[in-house]
């Protein structure tokens, strides 16, 4: 189609961008790599930061990986009175000296970023590959925010009007943002948000999964050393009670959150609820993700897809795969090639570079992941499962399944770990798939893996999903190439890493003089 024709250049492929994605580390060159791994070990040992609450490895239980102070309630109260004081003089520093301390905290990230890798491994319990990417991402967002913030916030952009008016619209940051960030991305996701609320003008409190509060202490203190005011971002550190504390505060200018969809409603319900201004609520929550492969798809690329997409990160993703469509025609050569797959993962400690599937964050997770494999036992066809390593008691390791289900809707809600679904369907029931992979109410990623453009162009026009991913795997979005969010259950928008995001923290002014 005409869209896709790769000689009709974007604007931005004219001008050239001035800005480019991070580089990260090439794990394959040995002369890289080794001194790297000792250097991580010799980071094994060192605690982390001080506070009255102890944070545990998934990899093992029983080790502390450091400490953090909880914020009480009247601490939550003494933040956003600081961050709401704070907020007009950020505000007036303009676009550009906001983008400088945005850019020189990417800086930063990237001169500490073998002790975020140690924190993504140890706290977060991720592959080192995984923490690689983790830096890489946050350091993308503070950098394309700050793009963002000296194209969109450095100047009034002047609009036509009536002869004689002079008519201008000015962004500014609207107050003290919340900004409340999940354990599966303790630096990227932590760090996006943040970004964008402080690219925009506004002051931050930001809220760490309480899983993962060290990465996001870290963070924070190097946004202070790139000289980002103390009081215009804070970390509030606590449980749930914190995170009500604060989004009930009359005193807040709007919330950022990435969690579970259960959790966005309660939000919503505290906006709703609270005295104070009417502000933005930006969530970003679950999905059902689905990929559909009809029979023209090339096997040997559905099966590298469907386990990176399903099993890396242990499917610790909002866009990790979990029900997977097979046309019946070509299911069994499919399934029997994913199974093989999967048994030449290796499930074992995230800091060995060996490791392909590290353990889940925690013992809650296990456990209803656990339930659900269970259930799976007793009411679906068992495809694969594989052993759990030895010697694992202190590690919360799920191994990787792949169950057959009849229908999508025998599964009711996400099940955040590894493990695959897999759905057969006739070759003409395309639409009947893509209509139930709609009506789950979720819409985050979709992939297809098919040789045909014209159902490619059906599933594309027909399905409602945010992120769309044909012949490839569906996890990993790239900061401004592929924006990322979804619709309906698995959030409002707008899309992180997209051209859109940074402007929903801010709020607009128009200044009208009549000459
Ligand atoms: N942006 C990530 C990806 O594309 C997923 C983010 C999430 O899990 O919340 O894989």
């Amino acid at each position: 189609s005409p869209r896709r024709n790769p000689a009709i250049p974007l604007p931005r492929d004219i001008f050239g961008s001035a800005r480019r994605n991070s580089v990260g580390v090439d794990l394959s060159d040995p002369l890289v790599r080794d001194p790297l791994l000792e250097r991580l070990g010799a980071l094994e040992s060192r605690t982390w930061s001080q506070g009255n609450h102890p944070v545990a490895s998934p990899q093992n239980r029983g080790a502390v990986v450091g400490s953090i102070q909880e914020a009480t309630g009247d601490a939550v109260d003494r933040m956003v009175r600081a961050a709401h004081a704070a907020q007009p003089e950020w505000d007036s520093l303009g676009g550009e000296a906001r983008a400088r301390l945005l850019d020189r905290t990417a800086d930063l990230f990237e001169e500490h970023r073998e002790q975020f890798f140690s924190l993504c491994i140890r706290e977060g319990g991720k592959t080192l590959p995984d923490a690689v990417l983790e830096v890489r991402e946050a350091v993308d967002f503070l950098r394309f925010y700050a793009s963002e913030a000296r194209s969109k916030f450095t100047r009034a952009l002047p609009l036509p009007g009536p002869t004689g008016e002079q008519n201008e619209l000015r962004m500014h940051g609207r107050g003290a943002f919340v900004c409340i960030s999940p354990w599966n991305f303790p630096l990227a996701i932590f760090t996006g948000p943040v970004a964008a609320a402080l690219a925009a003008g506004n002051s931050v409190i930001a809220k760490p999964a309480e899983q993962t509060p060290l990465i996001g202490d870290l963070a924070i203190k190097l946004m202070h050393e790139a000289g980002v005011p103390q009081d215009v971002v804070q970390l509030a550190f606590g449980d749930g009670s914190v995170g009500a504390a604060l989004t009930a505060h009359p005193l807040i200018a709007g919330v950022a959150f990435t969690g579970s969809t259960e959790v966005s409603r309660l939000i919503n319900r505290s906006l709703a609820e609270r005295d104070g201004p009417i502000v933005p609520f930006i969530a970003e929550t679950g999905g059902q993700n689905a990929m559909i492969v009809d029979s023209s798809a090339l096997p040997e690329q559905v099966t590298r897809d469907v386990v990176s997409s399903a099993f890396q990160s242990a499917g610790q993703r909002c866009s990790a795969l979990r029900v997977l469509f097979v046309q019946e025609d070509v299911a069994d050569t499919i399934i029997d090639m994913i199974a093989g797959a999967m048994k030449a993962l290796t499930i074992g400690d995230p800091a060995d570079l060996r490791t392909d599937v590290g353990p889940v964050i925690d013992e809650e997770a296990k456990q209803a992941l656990e339930e659900h494999l269970d259930w799976l036992d007793a009411n679906a066809k068992r495809l694969c499962r594989l052993e759990l390593p030895q010697a694992t008691a202190d590690a919360c390791f799920v191994a990787p399944a792949m169950y057959e289900i009849s229908s999508l809707k025998q599964l009711n809600r996400e099940n955040f770990g590894p493990i695959l679904h897999v759905v057969r369907f006739k070759a003409d029931a395309l639409a009947q798939v893509i209509d139930d992979i709609n009506a789950t109410g979720y819409g985050l990623t979709l992939g297809l893996q098919s040789r045909i453009d014209t159902t490619r162009d059906f599933v594309e026009q027909r399905a409602r999903v945010g992120n769309f991913y044909v012949n490839r795997n569906q996890i990993g979005a790239v900061v401004e190439s592929q924006p990322f969010g979804g619709e309906g259950l698995s959030g409002t928008g707008p899309k992180a890493g997209g051209p859109h995001y940074v402007a929903r923290f801010a709020t607009e002014r128009v200044t009208c003089i009549d000459t």
